[in-house]
């Protein structure tokens, strides 16, 4: 089974503070992650591997420090890591572009996996794009995803009802975190992925053509989170109460 998972090095988007005057995102300074649902999709390509055997390709298009992102896929359990690298203009069109021409290029696959959406920019446009470029059919929202030899059987996650489907290969299946728990890779893991190949691209290398994006990003703007801070102080049991009293009338608890 040769899988391919398209991962995405992101913001941590919970270190990120809004400039109260400007209502900007302070990116400076901001840790750089393998977005949360990318490793849910590397977590279950290694289950499909562990079953069925194969190889599994990181796949990521980035800047240059994305190669350490890409060496915590590998002490997860890919085999080789492919970056390519992110070009100066860039949109759900160029990239779904560039990662289907990569697929190509990398030519033999059964399944490819993608996070349903990436934690910074939720767009969940990627995984879709990739499918129609290449032609082959996508499963979207995977809450389960089983392999078989000729099929993959998966149940998507709707909400309040799932909906099993099943698929030829080669197909492409966007997970949601529900799927499964990420692995944490052992020290002797993080060490032997040093020894594993990631392969350095280019957009041309892969894209016939330059691409120009269609849409532009015209503003980004981050919400100030404001606290009520609202002290309870007295008997601790009537002091539940009322926290649980707001909580409802907040909306976060019924
Ligand atoms: C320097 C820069 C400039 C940009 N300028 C613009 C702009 O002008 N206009 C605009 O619209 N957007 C712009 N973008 C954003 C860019 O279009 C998006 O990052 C990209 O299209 C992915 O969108 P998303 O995160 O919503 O993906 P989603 O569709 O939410 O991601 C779904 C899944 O697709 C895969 N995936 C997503 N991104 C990658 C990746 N890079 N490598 C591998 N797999 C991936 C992952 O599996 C992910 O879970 C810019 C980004 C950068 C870094």
């Amino acid at each position: 089974m040769n899988i391919i998972v398209c991962a995405k090095q992101v913001v941590d988007v919970s270190e990120i503070k809004v400039d109260p005057n400007t209502n900007k995102p302070i990116l400076a300074g901001v840790p750089q992650k393998i977005s949360d649902i990318d490793k849910n999709a590397m977590e279950e390509a290694i289950k499909i591997k562990e079953k069925h055997s194969g190889k599994i390709t990181a796949l990521t298009v980035g800047p240059a420090d994305a190669k350490e992102r890409i060496k915590e896929l590998l002490a997860m359990g890919a085999d080789e890591g492919i970056l390519i690298a992110q070009p100066e203009k860039l949109d759900y069109y160029v990239l779904s572009n560039i990662l289907a021409a990569a697929i190509k290029k990398i030519g033999e696959y059964d399944i490819i996996l993608c996070g349903e959406a990436s934690i910074d920019l939720f767009s969940g446009q990627i995984g879709p794009r990739i499918a129609g470029l290449l032609n082959i059919p996508q499963i979207t929202y995977a809450q389960d995803i089983t392999a078989e030899k000729e099929k993959v059987v998966s149940e998507r996650n709707l909400g309040d009802k799932a909906v099993t489907i099943e698929s030829s290969f080669p197909v492409m299946i966007t997970v949601t975190k529900e799927i499964n728990e990420p692995r944490l890779p052992s020290l002797m893991q993080i060490l032997a992925a040093a020894n594993k190949p990631i392969h350095d691209w280019s957009a041309e290398d892969v894209a016939s053509e330059k691409l120009e994006p269609k849409i532009t990003t015209v503003d980004i703007k981050g919400v100030p989170m404001e606290r009520k801070n609202v002290i309870y102080q007295n008997d601790i049991d009537e002091s539940v109460g009322k926290l649980v009293d707001s909580l409802i009338k907040e909306g976060v608890l019924r």
